[in-house]
C-alpha cells in the first residue's frame, strides 16, 4: 500500500527532468509532481562545472534550472538527497531511500550517467578526481591550484577542463590521450587539429596516441602519471575525463527492457520505455531518432537532455508527439574557442569545410554517401540552420555537395 499517491513521479534530479517538471506545468498538468533526486543540490546545469564555475566566473545560484522558490510557486514537490531504490511498473509505485512507496500514474526515468572509473595502479591516491557534479567542481577549483595538472583523455571534459584551468591561471596542464588528436572521434582531425592548436598556443602540453598505465604518488598523494608509451609525467593534481556510462541501476532492477548496444533505457520515438506509462529522457534513454532517419541514437548532452524533457512532458499528458529535434551540443574552450555540432553522424567517408581555419570562422560538414550527417560550427551557427534542414530532410546532395565548401554559395539553395 503506497503512502503517497503523485500523477507525475520524476526520478532523477538533472536538467531532464527539471524540464519535464516545467512543460508538465506549462502544458496545463494540474495534478502532484514529485522530483525525487540524489543530488544535495536542486537541478542545476552541468555544463559551468568544466567552464565557468571552474573558473570562479559563475556562481553556484547561476548554475540553478530555476531560482530555489520557483519549485514551490510551480507546485513541484522536490526532494534532494533522495534515491528511488525500487521500481514496480506493475503496480506503479516506486519505493524511496527515505522507505516511502509513492504509487503514480505516470513516471519519468531520468537518472544520467555516472563517470567511468579508470581502475590502474595507484587510482586511490588523492589528488586525482573526476568531474560530473558541482561539488567536483569545488574540489578541482581548489585541489589544482598553482597544481601541475594532467588531464586523461582528449576529449570535451579534458579539453574544457585544461582550458578553464589555464585560462583561470590555476594550473599548468597536460592532456595524455589515446587519439592522435584532441575531439577528433567526434569531429575528425581537421577540426580537431584546429581545437588542439588553441589549446597548445595558451600553453597546453598534448600527448597524444599514448594511455594512461598507472599513477605514482609520495605520502598519499599523486605525484607522477606514467604512460603505456614510457613517459612520466610530473603530476599534482590529476582529472580524468574518460567518458560516462548511462546509470540503468533502477531501470534494470524494474525489468525495464535496456540498450544493450549503447547502454541506456530502449525507447521509442515517443521516449515511451518498456513499461506502460513510464517514459526515459536524457543520458540515459536510447532513442529511435525520428530526424536522423529512425536510427537509434544515445546521446549525452545537455540540448538533448533539455529537449526530451519537453517531448516526455508532453507525452505523459497524452499528446502522443515523437522527439523530433536534431540533436545538438556544444563545448567551449575557456573563451579562446566554443563550437557547436548537429548530428550526430554516426560515421562519414567525405569532410567539406567552409569559410576559413586560419580566421577561425568555419563550419565543416560531414558526409556519408553523399547525404549530410553533421555539422560543425565555429563562429559559423548560421550554417547549422541549414545542416539540421539536410539531416532532417535525408537530402541527397550528390554533386551539389561542393556548394557547401563555397562560401559564396547559397546554403538555402540545397
Ligand atoms: C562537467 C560537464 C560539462 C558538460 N558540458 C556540456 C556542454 O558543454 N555541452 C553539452 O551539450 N553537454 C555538456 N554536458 C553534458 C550534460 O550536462 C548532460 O548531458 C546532462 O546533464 C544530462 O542530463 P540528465 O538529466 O539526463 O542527467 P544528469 O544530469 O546526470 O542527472 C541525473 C540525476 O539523477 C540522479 N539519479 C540517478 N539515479 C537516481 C535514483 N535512482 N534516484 C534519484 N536520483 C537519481 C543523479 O544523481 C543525477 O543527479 C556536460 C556534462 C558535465 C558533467
Amino acid at each position: 500500500m503506497a503512502d503517497t499517491h503523485v500523477n507525475h513521479l520524476l526520478i532523477g534530479g538533472g536538467l531532464a527532468s527539471a524540464n519535464c517538471a516545467r512543460w508538465l506545468r506549462e502544458s496545463g498538468a494540474e495534478g502532484e509532481i514529485l522530483l525525487v533526486g540524489r543530488e544535495p543540490e536542486p537541478p542545476y546545469n552541468r555544463p559551468p562545472c568544466s567552464k565557468g564555475y571552474l573558473q570562479g566566473h559563475e556562481s553556484r545560484d547561476e548554475t540553478y534550472f530555476r531560482p530555489n522558490d520557483w519549485w514551490g510557486e510551480q507546485r513541484i514537490e522536490l526532494r534532494t538527497r533522495t534515491s528511488v531504490m525500487k521500481l514496480d511498473t506493475a503496480a506503479r509505485e516506486a519505493t524511496l531511500s527515505s522507505k516511502e512507496v509513492v504509487s503514480y500514474d505516470s513516471a519519468l526515468i531520468a537518472t544520467g550517467a555516472n563517470v567511468r572509473r579508470l581502475n590502474v595502479e595507484g587510482a586511490e591516491l588523492d589528488g586525482i578526481h573526476y568531474l560530473r557534479a558541482l561539488g567536483n567542481a569545488d574540489t578541482i577549483r581548489a585541489d589544482a591550484d598553482g597544481k601541475q595538472v594532467v588531464l586523461i583523455g582528449g576529449s570535451y571534459i579534458g579539453c574544457e577542463v585544461a582550458a578553464s584551468l589555464t585560462a583561470a591561471d590555476h594550473a599548468s596542464c597536460q592532456i595524455v590521450m589515446q587519439e592522435a588528436v584532441t575531439l577528433s572521434r567526434g569531429f575528425g582531425e581537421t577540426a580537431g587539429r584546429w581545437f588542439q592548436e588553441r589549446l597548445e598556443e595558451h600553453g597546453v602540453v598534448v600527448h597524444g596516441e599514448d594511455e594512461l598505465e598507472r599513477f605514482e604518488g609520495a605520502d598519499g598523494r599523486v605525484t607522477h602519471v606514467v604512460t603505456k608509451g614510457g613517459k612520466r609525467l610530473e603530476a599534482d593534481c590529476v582529472v580524468i575525463g574518460a567518458g560516462v556510462t548511462p546509470d540503468v541501476t533502477l531501470p534494470r532492477g524494474a525489468g525495464l527492457a535496456l540498450d544493450d548496444e549503447r547502454g541506456g533505457v530502449l525507447c521509442d520515438a515517443r521516449l515511451r520505455t518498456s513499461a506502460p506509462g513510464v517514459w526515459a529522457a536524457g543520458d540515459v534513454c536510447s532513442y529511435e531518432s525520428v530526424p536522423n532517419g529512425g536510427r537509434r541514437i544515445r546521446v549525452e548532452h545537455w540540448d538533448v537532455a533539455f529537449n526530451h524533457g519537453k517531448t516526455a512532458a508532453l507525452n505523459m499528458l497524452g499528446q502522443e508527439v515523437e522527439h523530433d529535434v536534431v540533436p545538438y551540443f556544444f563545448s567551449d574552450l575557456a573563451d579562446w574557442a566554443s563550437l557547436e555540432y548537429v548530428g550526430p553522424a554516426a560515421g562519414w567517408d567525405r569532410e567539406i569545410v567552409r569559410g576559413s581555419l586560419d580566421e577561425g570562422r568555419f563550419s565543416v560538414w560531414y558526409l556519408s554517401g553523399g547525404r549530410v550527417e553533421g555539422a560543425l560550427s565555429v563562429d559559423r551557427s548560421d550554417d547549422l540552420e541549414h545542416a539540421r534542414r539536410l539531416i532532417a530532410g535525408r537530402t541527397e546532395l550528390g554533386e551539389r555537395a561542393e556548394a557547401l565548401g563555397d562560401v559564396g554559395g547559397d546554403l538555402a539553395a540545397l
